[in-house]
């Protein structure tokens, strides 16, 4: 396994593996790695021939008052994880490697940042796209992998592949999930004894809407859900909400009428201790389609 953390010598060792007609498949992340990220790795491993992993905390996606500074790191560990799961090349710049001047041109998610996270991380997803742009270009990879988990970055990466022409085949990995249902998370390891112990009220109250949502109540009025689900979050101790949403999938448009031929995401963040989790479940026609799919 090569570890590097040039865009120079990547880019040459990509050249090379395209060179060879190897098929090349993509995995960003920003690293201390867990079972979620290794799932989208032995996918990567399954499908190519050779797997890049990047390895990259952006500041870009970070607003001033978030966790950057903070957010966990472990390369160490990171290095064995991915050692044991087949990495061919480990990315990992520094900042300054990353963007040597301040950037002037920038991806616009445009209308679907305006819902879910992208209502209260405002620039996140601006910072995201543009990192995913730049590391499309460096490895140019037939395939690139997301986790479900971020449904909304999912759903945006997917529109600008679509929007933009980039030719990489997006494919979605399902959530990996604790054996009481908590998402995997790097953010997880902020999480006291407490709140480790409520966390998994989050995925509770989602799947307890997954499974009631054709009842007549809430197919009249998908308002309805939403509140439900609102209401069970909001008397977990310890929780604040910072949103319940409804939205179709992958095109993240508002929800007034269930409709049979539509894919939906119900989706929340929760704000708890030093965390904010987000979670969401998908129902509705399709969905095991878009739980592991290429697009
Ligand atoms: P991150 O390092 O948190 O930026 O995540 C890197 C990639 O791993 C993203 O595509 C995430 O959606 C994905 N990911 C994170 N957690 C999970 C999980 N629990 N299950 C599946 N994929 C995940």
């Amino acid at each position: 396994m090569l570890w590097l953390s040039t865009k120079q010598d990547l880019k040459l060792y990509t050249q090379q593996m395209r060179r060879q007609g190897k098929s090349i498949g993509l995995v960003p992340t920003m690293g201390y790695l867990h079972e979620g990220h290794e799932r989208l790795i032995q996918k990567a491993r399954a499908q190519n021939d050779f797997v890049v992993l990047s390895i990259f905390v952006n500041p870009t996606q970070f607003g001033p008052q978030e966790d950057f500074s903070k957010y966990p790191r472990d390369l160490q560990r990171d290095r064995q994880i991915a050692e044991n799961n087949g990495v061919d090349i480990v990315f990992q710049p520094n900042v300054e490697e990353m963007y040597p001047h301040p950037l002037e041109v920038t991806v616009n998610p445009g209308r679907m940042e305006s819902v879910l996270c992208g209502r209260s991380r405002p620039g996140h997803f601006r910072g995201v796209l543009t990192v995913v742009s730049k590391l499309f270009h460096l490895v140019q990879p037939d395939r690139a992998y997301f986790g479900q988990k971020d449904g909304q970055q999912l759903a945006l990466i997917q529109k600008m592949v679509e929007d933009l022409d980039f030719p990489v085949h997006i494919v979605s990995v399902e959530t990996v999930r604790e054996a009481d249902g908590l998402a995997k998370s790097s953010r997880n390891v902020y999480l006291t004894e407490e709140e480790r112990r409520v966390a998994p009220e989050i995925y509770r109250a989602l799947t307890w809407a997954k499974a009631h949502w054709q009842e007549s109540l809430y197919l009249e009025s998908p308002e309805r859900l939403v509140d439900a689900v609102k209401k069970k979050l909001s008397t977990v101790p310890l929780f604040r909400i910072d949103y319940v949403e409804l939205v179709t999938f992958p095109d993240l448009l508002p929800v007034s009428l269930f409709r049979p031929d539509e894919t939906y995401m119900l989706a929340a963040a929760i704000y708890l201790g030093k965390a904010r989790l987000i979670d969401n479940v998908l129902f509705g026609a399709h969905t095991l389609s878009h739980e592991s799919s290429v697009y």
